[in-house]
């Protein structure tokens, strides 16, 4: 996966086209993420005890990894990922700045 958890991303497509946030989760058997802030839903929680009320909780829904664009944590820049090999270990570049993210 080119994405991970905590990074950065731009999403590029959908109804939140243009938002920044933090990817919260990210799921690569289905090649999807959560993005916070992005793709909200509302959720009713039903109440726990009678008597108490329902709640509405927004949450973040899950969307395809295609919606979004990596922002490099060098440069700013939303950016397409490189992989290279160091050492027999791999490392995510960015195609703008060059630098290892
Ligand atoms: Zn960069």
């Amino acid at each position: 996966m080119k994405i991970k958890k905590n990074d950065q991303v731009l999403i590029i497509s959908g109804k939140d086209r243009g938002r920044h946030g933090k990817v919260l989760d990210v799921f690569p058997e289905s090649g999807k993420v959560v993005v916070e802030g992005a793709n909200i839903r509302k959720k009713h929680v039903k109440p726990k005890k009678s008597g108490e009320k329902g709640q509405i909780v927004e949450m973040p829904a899950s969307f395809s990894i295609s919606n979004v664009k990596l922002i490099c944590s060098k440069c700013g820049k939303p950016t397409r990922v490189g992989h290279k090999l160091i050492e027999g270990k791999k490392y995510r570049i960015c195609k703008k700045c060059g630098q290892e993210i």
